[in-house]
């Protein structure tokens, strides 16, 4: 995610991009679905529904191991998604780029693949406090069983990742450093490069967990200069069902398989096996075709609409609404003050009311939002709260959706009988 290209790009023109979207004419407890759940997951233009809809109608067959006409054609269609998957990452090569299920499997997959033969005792990984379960929980996994350290980057009072002791935390024991490229409580868009500078220094390795980074803005993996980047389709208008995990070709080389199986072997015999080049090593088994057609078309959406004019169109919506909801004195609001440092999403709490209500009376009013620890526990611990509310917006959603939120946010006290 960078802004260094934003300032020329065209807006969007949010009311053409609505009419792509079939279930933004639904309403929702007879009011206009105002969908503000999108770091959840977002919507599907048709586009995305139809182009798998009709591989189903006309090209469904098994990929990679058909000598008919039918799996010819889906096999172009599934390499075709990895191909403009690379091209979207700028990865060096298609072979580099896998299809998993989503970001958690990705981040399980480098667990399995690359750190169980890597980390010994005594090991260090470096994470941060805003991690997702998803780049958590695994790693957790794996200190349990191998004796593995966690350590973990702290943020400040702003939301921002605490760097200035970098240099300190990362030494010669480190092997990993894992981190949300964006943070899907925060918003926080963390700095990438400097980081993976300083894991390099020290010869670590750099996840980034991109699940909020990709459908924000630009990334280009090569520039971000990390080792393994994973996120979910599904937040950036794709399927639900697959994920991505793009790899350095010669970290991915040198890595065991994941799961074994079909699909994943050079040959077999009774006794053992020899693996397929990557990426085929790690995609044992039938892999989701559909859906790999439908996050294929579902880049040509987002490369039509210009992830840099996505970019822009969030900063524009975070200047509207940081400043519409610090008018609102009973709300305690999280991460980054600055438009430009987060993407186009907030977390919030009333004083009086409980998120889940909040979001409960939101909802009353057609107005989707999420509440609750945003499987980011520790942060929330960090923050010193059980649970937020947030607002999450997207390509389809604009400065009328901001109003909205306010409204039903100034109802949701009415309904309590507190001052407004
Ligand atoms: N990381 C981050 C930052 C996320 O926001 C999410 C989804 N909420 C995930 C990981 C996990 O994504 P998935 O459930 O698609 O695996």
């Amino acid at each position: 995610m960078t802004d260094t290209v934003v300032a020329a790009t065209p807006p969007l023109d949010v009311a053409r991009v609505r009419q792509d979207f079939p279930i933004l004419q639904r309403t929702v407890r007879d009011k206009p679905l105002v969908y503000l759940d999108n770091s959840a997951t977002t919507q599907r233009p048709e586009s995305v529904i139809e182009a798998m809809a009709n591989f189903y109608r006309t090209s469904n067959a098994n990929v990679h191991r058909g000598v008919h006409l039918l799996s010819e054609e889906a096999t172009d269609a599934y390499e075709g998604a990895r191909n403009k998957v690379a091209a979207f990452l700028n990865a060096d090569s298609p072979q580099s780029v896998i299809f998993t299920r989503n970001t958690t499997e990705s981040v399980n997959l480098v667990a399995h693949a690359w750190a169980r033969r890597h980390m010994r005792e005594g090991d260090e990984i470096l994470l941060t406090v805003m991690e997702h379960h998803s780049n958590l929980v695994p790693w957790q996994l794996l200190a349990q069983e191998r004796g593995v350290k966690l350590k973990f980057l702290d943020i400040d009072d702003s939301g921002h990742l605490q760097l200035d002791n970098l240099s300190e935390v990362l030494n010669e024991h480190t092997r990993l450093v894992s981190l949300a490229h964006v943070s899907n409580t925060l918003g926080t868009a963390n700095a990438i490069p400097t980081i993976a500078c300083a894991a390099h220094s020290v010869g670590a390795k750099v996840f980034v967990d991109g699940a909020q980074g990709v459908p924000h803005g630009p990334v280009d993996v090569q520039a971000l200069d990390c080792d393994f980047y994973a996120f979910s389709p599904h937040k950036a208008l794709g399927p639900l069902g697959i994920g991505v995990l793009w790899g350095r070709r010669d970290v991915l080389e040198e890595m065991d398989p994941f799961l074994g199986g079909g699909e994943m072997i050079r040959d077999v015999t009774l006794e053992r096996s020899t693996w397929a080049a990557v990426p085929h090593k790690f995609e044992a088994g039938t892999p989701s075709v559909a859906d790999a057609v439908g996050l294929g078309a579902s880049i040509d959406y987002l490369e039509n609409l210009g992830m840099s004019a996505i970019r822009q169109h969030e900063v524009k919506i975070n200047e509207y609404l940081l400043p519409r909801l610090r008018e609102l004195p009973w709300l305690t609001i999280y991460g980054p003050e600055d438009p430009h440092d987060r993407c186009g999403l907030a977390s919030f709490n009333d004083n009086q009311i409980h998120a889940h209500d909040l979001g409960t009376i939101l909802d009353q009013h057609g107005v989707a939002v999420r509440a609750g620890h945003h499987c980011a526990k520790p942060l929330m611990r960090r923050l010193g709260v059980m649970a937020t509310t947030r607002a999450s917006f997207y390509v389809y959603n604009d400065l009328d959706d901001v109003d909205h939120l306010i409204d039903a946010l100034i109802e949701a006290r009415k309904v309590f009988g507190l001052a407004t």
